[in-house]
């Protein structure tokens, strides 16, 4: 192939309005149409020794695929991703690709936090071919394995890890139950991400095909209430992969946090994603939307968060003030540039380096302040990033008279609390195995935000596909080995 060495622009992905689409739930990234991603792919230098791949979790061949696309070959472009990668329309929306792939593609000045804005849009372009695959149903060949078609597995929870895990299961023959505690499947990508940056039909297509591969999906079943993971064996589920995601949030710990119209993230956007609140009268989840909001955190869920609030503002006729308030800068901020970016188009308010310490009410007990110390920024901390310094007597006060608190998530403990001999790290996460997933139980296997804490969509799927990858040799060993 002829290699082009000439740096060109790089190419934006078609967006909407930002006036225009703050009022809906609409996706917002448009994506590339063939033209723009033939011209994208015509900037990579195809690198003799690629570094963009050692950026992604999940080792995607990204100078494969990507000179695939400049051939015209998007079939060839599919199935290169899908090697690594299960879900590549749902990645190519939602990886923080600029501090993964994007971030070691050679176009990214050396030192700098995150992608620069001349690195390969590699996300876009494995969306471009994820909706390909999409458009035209492709699907990698099974690998049945006749010997393990009689064989029962459990996956529990339904995120991305599970989903991936499943899939992987069924492709090689194997019979897979899928139970999900929820009454919808997706895990984060339906109750957390709205649908302006994870349409639904989208994740409702990948789903689908998994059912339509054989995989049992059983919702509204909380595994460790209704049955435990022991019962599961004695009813004949030779494996079990728990996926149970980091679900339970994080809290301030300030005086006033326990005020009404004080939500969690997770409860915010459940309502609002999950529920359907943004479509209220038509189902029937209202959420009592505020007239000054302030969402407190500085990652993806605070920018889900604040840029739903927004969105109800303006559909309930609200003058929209909205406004995200973090101890760091706008530097350290762990959201993906693209919703900081887009979330300050559609009208959202940052205040920087500000901690929150008091939530005070009127009479009836309804949040009306948030009172705060201003900060500096310290030396690096633990993770690296400038540790916040209050400055004493800087205290000021800001109307809130709904605050969304989105400061992180811990592990969901509804499972692993009554599965005594699953062994747990100090913070609750599932210890396992780094290389087959594998946990204290014989026979389960865990992956996603449970194992490690908060994560990333690929690195759940990375996860559950190293241990779909254990599964089937364990259940090979197990079941199948001549006696
Ligand atoms: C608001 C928000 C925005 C995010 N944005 C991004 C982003 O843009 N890009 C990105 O890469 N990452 C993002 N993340 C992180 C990413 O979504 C997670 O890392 C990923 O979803 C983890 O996948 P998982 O499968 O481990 O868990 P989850 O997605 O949390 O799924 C776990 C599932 O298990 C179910 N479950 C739990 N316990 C049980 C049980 N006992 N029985 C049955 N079911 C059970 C839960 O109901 C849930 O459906 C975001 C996270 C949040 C909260």
């Amino acid at each position: 192939m002829q290699v082009n060495t000439i740096k060109k622009e790089p190419v934006k992905a078609q967006e909407s309005n930002a006036t225009e689409r703050a009022c809906t739930f609409e996706e917002v990234v448009r994506g590339y149409s063939e033209s723009d991603a033939l011209k994208e792919a015509s900037r990579c230098i195809q690198c003799k020794d690629p570094s963009c791949i050692s950026g992604c979790p999940v080792g995607i061949e990204i100078k494969t695929f990507i000179a695939k696309i400049a051939a015209g070959d998007y079939d060839g472009a599919y199935f290169t991703i899908r090697r690594k990668n299960n879900f590549p329309s749902i990645c190519g929306r939602v990886c923080p690709a600029e501090y993964q792939c994007r971030k070691a593609c050679v176009f990214t000045k050396k030192g700098s936090p995150f992608a620069s804005p001349g690195a390969i849009n590699i996300h876009f372009l494995e969306r471009f071919i994820g909706d390909h695959g999409i458009k035209k149903n492709l699907d990698v060949p099974a690998e049945k394995d006749e010997r393990l078609s009689k064989i029962k597995t459990a996956v529990i929870g339904s995120g991305p890890a599970g989903l991936a895990c499943a899939g992987e299961l069924a492709r090689h023959g194997i019979s897979v139950t899928l139970f999900e505690g929820l009454h919808k499947t997706g895990g984060v990508l339906r109750y957390g991400i709205p649908p302006f940056r994870m349409p639904r039909d989208i994740l409702d297509f990948e789903i689908d095909s998994l059912k339509k591969m054989g995989v049992d999906i059983v919702p509204n079943r909380l595994i460790g209430r209704i049955k435990t993971v022991e019962e599961l064996f004695k009813e004949g589920y030779r494996a079990v992969f728990l996926g149970l995601g980091a679900g339970i949030p994080s809290f301030l710990g300030i005086r006033g946090e326990d005020l009404c119209n004080i939500y969690s993230a997770n409860e915010f956007l459940t309502r609002v994603n999950l529920m359907s609140a943004y479509k209220f009268p038509e189902f029937h989840t209202p959420v009592n939307i505020g007239r000054h909001v302030i969402v407190i955190g500085g990652g993806n869920t605070a920018m889900d968060a604040a840029r739903s609030a927004l969105r109800l503002q303006k559909l309930n006729n609200i003058a929209p003030d909205t406004t995200i308030v973090y101890r760091r800068t706008e530097i350290e901020m762990p959201a993906r540039r693209l919703e900081i970016e887009h979330a300050k188009e559609e009208g959202v308010k940052f205040r920087f380096l500000v901690k929150p310490e008091e939530l005070s009410g009127d009479e009836k007990g309804f949040v009306k302040k948030l009172r705060c110390l201003e900060c500096t920024l310290g030396s690096p901390d633990g993770s690296g990033r400038r540790r916040p310094v209050e400055t004493a007597g800087s205290d000021f006060e800001m109307d809130c008279d709904m605050a969304v608190i989105a400061i992180g998530l811990k592990a969901n403990e509804l499972l692993t609390k009554v599965t005594p001999e699953l062994k747990l790290d100090k913070y609750g996460d599932v210890v396992v195995d780094k290389e087959t997933m594998a946990t204290s139980i014989k026979g389960v296997f865990a992956g996603g935000d449970i194992v490690g804490g908060e994560g990333t969509v690929i690195e759940a799927m990375g996860m559950a596909k190293k241990a779909s990858k254990a599964i089937v040799d364990y259940l090979t060993e197990q079941c199948c080995s001549v006696r």
